[in-house]
């Protein structure tokens, strides 16, 4: 069986070909920079890399050119779409509709479609997603693999908003989190590289992407997250604000005389990263604006290592002590220095970075960069979202 996986996240969109029986990747790639300028497709097939440069205006245009490259004659994989057997997608929102992995049918589309409101920059995306897949391939089986299920085992007390507890009850109000497959896999995969079973770890889990949350997973299970109700809460991300006084929205909107949905959107699309530096939502052109001086962008990258470190801080203390911190996505798997800000002062709490082996290539392997004497395990863990949507579709179809 081969299942097609595709994550189409905000600005980028990661594609795997599974031949499940081996579970092995027989093409994957990314489409980077979705939306903003400078296009391009990475391909991975057949021990070679292929790179297209073409502009993605759209999340259909990438999805367009996965195809033609999973059929292409040098690049591709397969004669024909006959040979995909179903199609995985990603979805970040499930509100309390969906609470497993779901088949894709008119009914099941139209349940999704005003879950958007939940995460406005994701589940459009995913929908686009499907709706090209479902295009281009009728009848095929697909799946929706659901962001929110490994955020389940979260207590009353971790989840619910201090809000009146009848409106939590009416409108199911409450924290959702997200990235939950991600988190699932590095945890998972954490305890598996030290040995140890998942029950005995306490683990908080980064996911640092253009879209970022961070975990604490007690026991191999999920206490709580900093994404919220929709993705836009927790640390500062590439164009989300994270965690604000809702009051300043307020004071804003009557300012720059906005709606409240022109503001969610400002806040959503217009902020964090992007916002504070005015350069970019992408952590490659921060790190060089910094480099180059720039002091707004080392402003940005200041607040998102400082906000992370209060979520790991928050989270030694709701898991009672930590045994491994773990880094993961984009960012995570990509940047030294945001890794070094962010356990910079954690030293005091056995949270120790070994500089040198934080400067590590990324070869897609798992990196210990703890140092020696660190009582507390720094895992580098590339995601594999992928192979948990793999497996969940095939499951089900
Ligand atoms: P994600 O949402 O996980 O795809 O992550 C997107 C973010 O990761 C962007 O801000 C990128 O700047 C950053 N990123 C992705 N790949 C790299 C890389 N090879 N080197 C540095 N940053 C990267």
């Amino acid at each position: 069986m081969k299942i097609l996986v595709i994550n189409a996240g905000s600005s980028s969109l990661k594609y795997q070909l599974i031949q499940m029986e081996t579970e092995e990747v027989l093409a994957k790639g990314t489409c980077e920079r979705i939306g903003i300028d400078g296009g391009k497709l990475t391909h991975k097939a057949n021990g070679k890399t292929f790179v297209i440069e073409r502009e993605l205006p759209s999340h259909t245009d990438a999805i367009s050119l996965v195809l033609e490259e999973l059929v292409d004659r040098e690049a591709g994989v397969i004669a024909s779409m006959d040979e995909i057997d179903a199609v995985g997608h990603r979805v970040v929102a499930s509100g309390e509709t969906f609470t497993k992995t779901t088949l894709v049918t008119d009914e099941t589309m139209a349940l999704l479609e005003p879950l958007s409101e939940l995460a406005p920059l994701h589940n459009p995306a995913a929908i686009l997603g499907i709706n090209a897949c479902r295009a281009v391939m009728p009848g095929k089986k697909m799946a929706m693999v659901f962001d929110t299920s490994f955020h389940a085992t979260m207590p009353e007390y971790a989840y619910q908003y201090a809000i009146d507890y009848d409106d939590y009850k009416a409108y199911q109000v409450r924290k959702y989190g997200f990235h939950g497959t991600s988190h699932k896999f590095v945890s998972g995969a954490a305890a598996e590289y030290l040995g140890r079973k998942p029950e005995e770890l306490k683990i908080v889990t980064c996911h640092l992407g253009n879209g970022s949350s961070i975990s604490a997973v007690d026991g191999g299970k999920c206490i709580d997250t900093s994404m919220g109700f929709t993705p836009l809460a927790g640390v500062p991300m590439g164009t989300r604000s994270g965690d604000i006084d809702v009051a300043a929205l307020e004071f804003l909107c009557k300012k720059k005389n906005m709606t409240f949905s022109e503001g969610m959107n400002y806040l959503n699309k217009k902020c964090g990263m992007l916002g504070v530096s005015g350069v970019s939502s992408d952590f490659r052109d921060l790190t060089a604006a910094a480099e180059k001086g720039n002091r707004r962008a080392e402003l940005a990258l200041e607040m998102f290592a400082y906000s992370c470190k209060k979520y790991v801080g928050a989270y030694m203390a709701a898991l009672g002590g930590l045994d491994v911190l773990v880094f993961t996505a984009g960012v995570g798997e990509n940047t030294p220095s945001v890794r070094a800000g962010i356990t910079s002062g954690l030293e005091a709490f056995g949270v120790k970075l070994d500089k040198k082996k934080n400067e590590f290539r990324n070869d897609g392997s798992i990196h210990d960069i703890s140092a020696k004497d660190s009582k507390v395990k720094i895992l580098v863990i590339p995601t594999n979202e992928e192979l948990v949507i793999a497996r969940e579709t095939a499951a089900l179809v």
